[in-house]
């Protein structure tokens, strides 16, 4: 039944290759669910779960400085709206494609549904490369992506948020657009401005989570996090507040990198210069190496996983760790891995990981921070009430990621694979989203 619907899947999407792996990868684990449930093969639960429930592609024209028009693809996939209105972010790089969406938005159903929210599952974007563009062209895109993308979105209905390429700037252009043409000042977008309805610890929250979770992973294998050498892949979001959070609990960060290249400082990263070059300059992080000599810029990006490290952190982007860079990084003693990004794992390196009794943290329950904080954006706009960091902070640790690790430890163990958190978390999220659907019928 499993190779069937996989089959299927293979079939309907081609040249999808990153959706194909992450059904393939949730599919294969939810096997024994299935068999608890024959009610769900009936209702043809897994079937209806890896087909979106809406896709919106879309024009977007622009013009840019110069005054010529320009044209890029809009996206939007509606994925599961089965515990609550679609949620999850919009990514702006030119690698973006149908493919893309899908896998993020698939991944986002079951990751939401860990956080114990009420979040359906969703993901948009554009092939637009915000990089090198002024902040005027920017808005104009974000304005023209808004134009179209206003009448799919509502705080009941879908509320996107940032990702890879969008972060408080764009949030900002297409907040304003929104408010401008609907006449409404909504929770529409998550990840807003502290002055104008965020969340405070919002900014923080994936790379907090990840630690939160991590810390989590670390008790149980009796390993501590003081002390411990870090590589965190990346320099955006997500990298800048793992790594801060890594700093405070005493550990040593020595590499980080971008899509060029990676820095390498035995003295452990001077963060505020990476914060000051990615969030206020813009900058490439090979200028790091202008005002630290100690430290070593290299280009290309794989090369970041073969520095010897205790814990390593892919915080960038999909498929970065692939089979070889994970035996090298077993090769150099890594014991824990956390995911920060999404899918930033691929299959092989999977299966090396946990062959090789790395402590592995996967994406889906890592990374949910970020999102469950977006949650609790909805909820103070709800409210018409703004919370404090420690507030946020603390339920983000305790309710969320503690909750999370509970409940994927928790499924890999009663499913007989203990320790495996992979299985554990496609499950505990899997077991949730199923239900819902089954108790609301054929719809
Ligand atoms: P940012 O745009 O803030 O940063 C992305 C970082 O990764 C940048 O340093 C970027 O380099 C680098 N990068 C991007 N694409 C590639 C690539 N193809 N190869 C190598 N490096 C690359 O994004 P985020 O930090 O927000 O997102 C990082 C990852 O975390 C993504 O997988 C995202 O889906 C995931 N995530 C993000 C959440 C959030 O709340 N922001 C929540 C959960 C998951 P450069 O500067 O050169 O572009």
């Amino acid at each position: 039944m499993i190779k069937g619907i996989i089959d299927q899947v293979k079939k309907r999407n081609p040249g999808e290759p990153e959706f194909i792996q992450a059904v393939e990868e949730v599919v294969e684990s939810i096997a024994p669910v299935l068999d608890k449930h024959p009610e769900y093969k009936i209702a043809k639960i897994v079937e209806r779960l890896v087909e979106p429930e809406r896709q919106l592609m879309f024009r977007v024209p622009w013009q840019d400085d110069k005054g010529n028009v320009q044209v890029n693809r809009g996206f939007r996939i509606e994925f599961n709206s089965a515990i609550g209105p679609y949620k999850g972010g919009l990514r702006f790089h030119p690698s973006v494609y149908l493919g893309i969406i899908k896998f993020l938005g698939f991944e986002q159903i079951l990751k939401n549904a860990l956080t114990g929210l009420p979040m359906g599952g969703g993901k948009g974007g554009s092939d637009f490369d915000p990089k090198g563009k002024s902040d005027a062209e920017v808005m104009r895109f974000c304005q023209s992506f808004m134009m179209e993308l206003c009448r799919h979105i509502g705080p009941d209905t879908d509320v996107p948020a940032g990702d890879i390429g969008v972060g408080g700037r764009e949030i900002g252009y297409m907040f304003g657009m929104y408010k401008k043409i609907r006449n409404e000042f909504t929770g529409v977008l998550t990840g807003k401005g502290l002055n104008w309805g965020g969340s405070l610890a919002r900014t923080e929250a994936t790379g907090y989570g990840l630690i939160y979770f991590l810390l989590q992973m670390l008790k149980d294998a009796k390993k501590e996090i003081k002390g411990a050498t870090v590589v965190s892949s990346g320099s955006g979001n997500v990298s800048i507040y793992a790594v801060q959070k890594c700093q405070q609990l005493g550990a040593k960060v020595v590499a980080m990198s971008d899509s060029n290249g990676y820095i390498y400082d035995a003295n452990g990263i001077d963060l505020k210069a990476i914060q000051k070059l990615k969030e206020v300059e813009r900058k490439r992080i090979s200028e790091y190496v202008k005002d630290h000599p100690s430290a070593k810029y290299t280009e290309g990006c794989n090369g970041i996983w073969t520095i010897k490290c205790d814990i390593a952190l892919p915080n960038a982007t999909q498929n970065e760790i692939d089979e070889k860079s994970a035996e090298k990084l077993v090769a150099n003693g890594v014991w824990a891995v956390a995911e920060g990004a999404n899918m930033p794992s691929t299959p092989e390196a999977i299966k090396v990981f946990l062959k090789n009794k790395v402590a592995f943290g996967p994406a889906k329950a890592a990374n949910a921070g970020g999102v469950a904080v977006s949650g609790l954006e909805m909820t103070q706009n709800s409210q018409r009430l703004s919370w404090s960091f420690a507030e946020v902070d603390k339920y983000l640790d305790e309710k969320i990621m503690q909750h999370i690790y509970r409940q994927a430890k928790a499924a890999a163990e009663e499913y007989g694979q203990p320790g495996n958190l992979v299985v554990g978390a496609n499950i505990a999220g899997f077991e949730k989203v199923a239900s819902a659907m089954y108790a609301q019928g054929l719809v």
